[in-house]
């Protein structure tokens, strides 16, 4: 049996969409690969004189609905196959919420955490220059991914405009607001799905103030997702990031741990140094120390994985207590633990819906990038609104009709849009 991988757990969820649709061999053959994959081994000088060579990635999947769209991470374990899938989500997701983009990804693999800033700088504008040939505005427009950030798009925009001696705003998003950015870009993602579950609340007639909610990471995704329920008036019960996390029935404050994770680096910072924790301050607080694995099993309504892949698997998904799951993190729950919620009668808000506020509000980034307008905050807020409710609404129509998952709908919607554009282009 070959190896579960993210591509090959693509390919099923691909598989079973394309068998609903009925899509002919050409269709099928020209969706199941990317169209092409840049792999180079970049080089640069480190602090200490000496060369280092790492590989990096651009997948470029799908671009019949419009020039490539996708961010770039750097992890160590970032490889062909992990970027290829979520290249793939990439195109699955700009069709879901219907932004006129294909799909793409980037990945350097190398630990960001082990080099210097300068080292940093160095491996991003080598990553422009190595990839310059196949990036543009018209062409494939990177963003920021896992462990990237405005700085580093800015030195990649300007690294390219250098290469390329043009002036290319909109040739990557996610760049810092004094140089192309768009307002409301770094809360994008947990905007976009803030706006999914008020409205799945609604639907639901559901009361914010009744539903506890558990978020697994507390990076951009998940602490501005913290911050934006708490506001609303939701107990978010749980939060915890790479070093594990705290859970209190009664709730956490995100203002406060925010503090804590700033000044000591970790969400537990308040009571814990490394693994030793102040027991008797927990106490009296009423919290408690949990690890990753038993953060995704606490009593809750709604559980937000925004961290990493692959952390609802068939060992955990029988014991998971929430009702509801809404994935900001791409790829977080495996085919087999879906099938295992979906029998359980969990609901899975997938990652292709639930976290395309980011991509969408890169969209307007490129869109200002092109025409040369800057939108108010309210304008980008309103938008991305607009457009994810009528992404929300697409996928819920799907499900409904085809009595299927909110997974399998979104793929199908998305996958129907991109061969759409495939047979208007008389690719197939
Ligand atoms: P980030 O680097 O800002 O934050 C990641 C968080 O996960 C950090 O708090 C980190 O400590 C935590 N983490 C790392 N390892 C962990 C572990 N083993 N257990 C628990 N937590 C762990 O990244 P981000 O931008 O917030 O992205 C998080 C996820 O959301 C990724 O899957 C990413 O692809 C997805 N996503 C992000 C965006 C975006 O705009 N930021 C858009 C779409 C999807």
């Amino acid at each position: 049996m070959p190896k579960d991988t993210p591509y090959l757990r693509f390919q099923r969820n691909l598989r079973a969409t394309m068998d609903v649709l009925k899509l002919s061999k050409p269709e099928c053959e020209l969706l199941n690969q990317p169209q092409r994959i840049h792999q180079k081994d970049i080089s640069v000088t480190m602090d200490d004189g000496k060369r280092a060579t790492f590989p990096a990635y651009r997948v470029q999947f799908n671009n019949a609905r419009g020039p490539y769209k996708g961010g770039i991470r750097y992890h160590p374990l970032a490889d062909e196959d992990e970027v290829k899938a979520l290249a793939a989500l990439m195109a699955i997701k700009t069709a879901v919420v219907g932004i006129p983009m294909g799909g793409a990804k980037g990945g350097i693999a190398f630990d960001p955490k082990k080099v210097s800033k300068k080292e940093i700088q160095a491996i991003s504008r080598a990553y422009a220059r190595a990839f310059s040939a196949y990036l543009g505005a018209d062409i494939d427009i990177p963003a920021p991914d896992v462990n990237t950030n405005p700085g580093i798009m800015a030195w990649m925009r300007d690294e390219y405009e250098k290469v390329t001696g043009t002036y290319a705003p909109a040739m990557i998003t996610g760049k810092p607001i004094g140089y192309g950015g768009s307002q409301g870009r770094d809360t994008a993602t947990a905007r976009g799905a803030f706006f999914l579950l008020e409205e799945l609340v609604e639907g639901e007639a559901l009361d914010p103030e009744h539903l506890r909610v558990v978020i697994q990471g507390f990076g951009n995704a998940g602490s501005n997702m913290a911050h934006f329920l708490h506001d609303a008036g939701f107990t978010v019960v749980a939060v915890s990031d790479s070093q594990g996390g705290i859970y209190s029935p009664e709730g956490v404050d995100p203002v406060r741990i925010e503090k804590y994770k700033k000044r000591t680096g970790s969400v537990t910072g308040e009571y814990c140094e490394g693994s030793v924790c102040d027991i008797g301050k927990m106490k009296m607080d009423g919290v408690r120390h949990v690890s990753n694995e038993e953060l995704l099993e606490l009593p809750c309504d709604i559980l937000i994985p925004a961290a990493l892949d692959t952390v609802i698997t068939n060992k955990n998904a029988a014991k998971i207590k929430a009702r509801y799951i809404l994935e900001l993190a791409n790829g977080p729950t495996t085919p087999e633990a879906d099938a295992i919620l979906r029998k359980r009668r969990v609901k899975v808000i997938p990652d292709v819906l639930a976290n395309a506020g980011g991509v969408t509000v890169s969209y307007f980034e490129w869109v200002q990038g092109r025409s040369g307008e800057q939108w108010t905050a309210e304008r980008v807020d309103r938008e991305l609104r607009r457009v994810m409710l009528t992404a929300y609404k697409d996928v819920r129509r799907e499900v409904h009709r085809g009595k299927v998952t909110f997974r399998q709908a979104a793929f199908i919607v998305g996958v129907r849009r991109i061969v759409e554009a495939m047979r208007v282009r008389g690719w197939v």
